[in-house]
């Protein structure tokens, strides 16, 4: 089954922003329980696809090795997971991309595979600061990559407003394999 994963720097807004979608219809968990590979939790959706929840970075009080040792995790994950279907990264709005999700973005966006970049917190922005945030953001990716990836999205986010909410929805739907409703009394073509 595909895997999308959510990825973020620590205290950007990465469970907030999970929890949000995770209200919607078609990203409901089918449980609230997840499961775990070492330090990444992974939720199943009821369409069958895995919610990968990456381990924050970034977080200041963590000692230099170990902040080395979860950035090249996160490298290894994202550069190697074969189900790794899609990525959703969380930058805080307020700040950009910094020098943890310029690796993780640089490790995934050259497989072509799809990226949503929300930029969260948009609540705490005025209306002319957040669509210069934006644009920040998409001069930031042209520099990183020398263009403008055309796999990746960047959307104004905020789990307090639900600003992007759906539109996130819709985007990462459409990465979900088509779950055939169970149709209770349909025949199997082996039974007819
Ligand atoms: P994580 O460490 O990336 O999982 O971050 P959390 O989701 O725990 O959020 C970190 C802090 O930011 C918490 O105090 C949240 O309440 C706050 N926060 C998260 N999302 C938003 C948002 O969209 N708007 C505002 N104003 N605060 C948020």
């Amino acid at each position: 089954m595909p895997e999308i994963a959510f990825a973020g720097r620590s205290n950007a807004g990465k469970s907030s922003a999970i929890n949000a979608l995770a209200q919607r219809n078609r990203l409901a968990f089918a449980s609230r329980t997840p499961g775990r590979t070492q330090q990444i939790n992974l939720f199943r959706l009821r369409s069958g696809a895995l919610v990968a929840d990456l381990p924050g970075y970034g977080y200041a009080a963590v000692a230099k090795d170990v902040k080395r040792a979860w950035q090249e995790l996160l490298w290894h994950y994202v550069t190697t997971r074969p189900t790794l279907a899609a990525l959703v990264l969380i930058v805080d709005s307020r700040h950009g991309l910094k020098d943890p999700d310029r690796e993780l973005l640089t490790g995934f966006v050259p497989s072509g595979r799809p990226v949503l970049i929300l930029a969260t917190k948009a609540d705490k922005l005025k209306k002319t600061e957040a669509s210069n945030a934006l644009a920040t953001l998409e001069s930031e990716l042209a520099q990183l990559f020398e263009f403008r990836p055309a796999n990746v999205g960047v959307l104004l986010f905020s789990a307090t407003t639900r600003m992007g909410v759906a539109e996130a929805e819709a985007i990462i739907a459409q990465w979900l394999p088509m779950a055939e409703p169970v149709r209770p009394g349909k025949k199997t073509d082996e039974e007819n």
